[in-house]
């Protein structure tokens, strides 16, 4: 075995499984050649300056989880934050939280402590590496006063039209501007008097002196700082003139020695910029070896949701959802008040792992891990969510009595509960029927089934109400068949069905949620609104047994042969909760997809 193998015998890996991806690989070949083995750390950010810092990093290598606080996490969100605090844990690293909060317009501290919940929520801990990218904005306005004195980048005066223009196309080279080869200080004059407000908005931009003819046009002079009059959540009105998220996310990694920093695919074209300003710096002395790395992968698809912050913030502001909490939303929040559980989260990370080609995955995916995680972990208990009246005719008027129900059929260790039996009870409305078609096990009159965990009863007639729906089934029972007892099981029957005695259950609401959207791809060649499931949600005054009274919020069960729910973290009270549906069973979508 080798040291790493039996380091990880003895500590188990906290993902269910390790199976490995291009990124695993990466990551073991550079801890095991000692690439980042000898970088000074100091602590905090700012010590990747190349004259600060001493003691070597003891952290083996450094990821970061860095988000846009402009809206609520996502379940694309989940895969990134799995991976990158996954990665730090399995390999003796860190991984920072980092607030990539560069662009003042958007930004709001509602949306900072909602990321901070979810990424708690999901299990994962930064420790002390909490940052803000505009903690470092001191340190990005010096870097550029760097670039401009050693001729990498310059003001440009042209206007908005006149830079695009001369941007060239994917055919054609970009050209030249008029601007480009002024001498450095009239550059950094210019750039002071921006950063000291003396030019309006818009006016002129600072751009990185690179290639105006490079195949690759992120590589056309981009912009890196721009003159915008904007107040921001963290350092208010101290700043006219913001740093571009492509010129600023690589010096933030290389301020906190990332060593590995992964992103989506749509950064790849990125990277060589990514690469020549952390190089360009580190010769201005600015930053240190060894730099950080960009690597990419797929970022997730998943059918029947939509996974972008700008359709997210439509959904919640025309109120065609309850919020970013709502839990039909494909966010993080949303998720959880939905009974979607971390692990389950942190099982689907897994499973779909991570690969370099963009692909989809079938919301049914997720839904398997909830499920498999939830079958573990909740309690069974019974519920009746489209009640119709049980008489037990030959029962005694008054009497109850005491039956046994499993908490967890396969956890015989989790005990049993006393659910009480009465003449009259509640049962599904689907599982009795007056005139029933062919292969129909429950109730029709002259027909027995189990009353789970109780006894046989016989349907001996139905009532009906005036519009013709059943009002009340009537029955008789046989006393020798009580579930436990002895020769209780001599007569089999086919039908099984679950109940609450109608004495003892009390009514809760009951929230039955299903997919937002009824197309797996929403918005494929229409508005995306267009695909909006009207189904999505119902509310049922459903029928519980008495040990669903004391549910505490967020606690999770499995009502039988329904599905599982949790306890809902808004709108329960002591003594009266409110129940989620999280997921059914069964994959009801599979079927109709086929
Ligand atoms: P925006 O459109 O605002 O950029 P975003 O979803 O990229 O939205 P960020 O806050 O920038 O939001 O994302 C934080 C991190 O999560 C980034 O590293 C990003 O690559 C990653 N991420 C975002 N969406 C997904 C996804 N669907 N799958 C995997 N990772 C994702
Ligand atoms: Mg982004």
């Amino acid at each position: 075995m080798s040291d790493r193998a039996a380091a990880r015998s003895k500590q188990p890996a906290p993902h269910a499984s390790s199976s490995s991806n291009f990124i695993r690989a990466i990551v073991e070949q550079d801890v095991a050649s000692g690439k980042y083995a000898e970088r000074a750390w100091g602590g905090k950010p700012g010590p990747a300056r190349a004259h600060e810092g001493s003691a070597p990093d003891p952290a083996r290598i450094r990821t970061r989880f860095p988000p846009e606080p402009n809206g609520y996490l996502h379940i694309g969100h989940a895969k990134s934050i799995s991976l990158n605090f996954g990665l730090a844990r399995e390999y003796g690293g860190a991984c920072h939280l980092r607030f990539d909060d560069t662009n003042p317009e958007k930004e709001e501290q509602e949306y900072v402590d909602a990321i901070i919940d979810a990424v708690r929520w999901l299990g994962f801990d930064w420790g002390e590496h909490l940052y803000f990218a505009s903690d470092y904005f001191d340190f990005m306005y010096e870097a550029a006063e760097n670039l401009v004195r050693a001729g990498h980048a310059y003001v440009d005066e042209q206007s908005a039209e006149e830079m695009r223009a001369s941007r060239g196309t994917l055919t054609e080279p970009g050209r030249n501007s008029p601007w480009r080869d002024r001498p450095a200080e009239e550059s950094l004059r210019r750039l002071r008097e921006m950063r000291d407000g003396r030019h309006p908005d818009g006016a002129m931009v600072l751009r990185a002196r690179i290639d105006m003819a490079s195949p690759n046009i992120n590589m056309r002079d981009p912009a890196i700082y721009r003159i915008r009059r904007a107040a921001h959540h963290r350092t208010g009105e101290k700043w006219c003139i913001y740093p571009m998220y492509t010129y600023a996310h690589p010096i933030e990694d290389a301020l906190e020695r990332i060593t590995h920093s992964l992103c989506t695919l749509e950064f790849e074209d990125q990277r060589p910029f990514y690469d020549w300003l952390l190089e360009r710096l580190a010769q201005g002395g600015l930053l240190a070896q060894p730099l950080p790395q960009q690597i990419e992968f797929a970022r997730l698809n998943l059918t029947y949701v939509v996974l972008s912050k700008r359709k997210l913030i439509q959904l919640v502001e025309e109120k065609h959802v309850e919020g970013w909490d709502d839990p039909r939303m494909p966010t993080l929040a949303g998720a959880r008040r939905r009974g979607y559980t971390a692990e389950g989260f942190r099982l689907f990370a897994e499973r779909i792992g991570v690969a370099k080609a963009d692909s989809w995955i079938d919301y049914g995916v997720l839904e398997d891990c909830m499920r498999e995680d939830l079958n573990e972990r909740a309690p069974r208990r019974i519920a009746v969510l489209d009640p119709v009246r049980l008489v037990i005719d030959n029962y005694p008027d008054g009497a109850q009595e005491e039956c046994h129900a499993p908490n967890h059929p396969q956890k015989p260790e989790l005990g049993s509960r006393a659910v009480p039996f009465s003449k009259e009870l509640w049962i599904e409305r689907e599982d009795v029927m007056e005139a029933p078609p062919k292969g129909y096990h429950r109730l029709f009159p002259g027909n027995e089934v189990r009353l789970r965990y109780a006894y046989l009863v016989k349907c001996v007639r139905v009532e009906k109400d005036a519009k013709g729906s059943i009002a009340a089934v009537h029955c008789t029972y046989d006393p020798a068949t009580k579930s436990g007892t002895t020769g209780a099981g001599e007569r089999k029957v086919k039908g099984n069905i679950h109940w609450v005695s109608a004495r003892h259950a009390f009514s809760a609401d009951v929230r039955l949620y299903d997919r937002l959207f009824k197309h797996p791809q929403p918005g494929t060649g229409r508005d995306f609104l267009e695909d909006l499931h009207s189904g999505s949600k119902s509310i049922v005054a459903a029928q519980l047994e008495p040990a669903l009274a004391g549910a505490q919020p967020e606690e999770r069960f499995q009502f039988e042969r329904h599905g599982y729910f949790v306890c809902d973290l808004r709108d329960s009270r002591p003594g009266k909760p409110a129940f989620n549906r999280a997921v059914t069973l069964r994959d009801s979508w599979a079927k109709e997809a086929r």
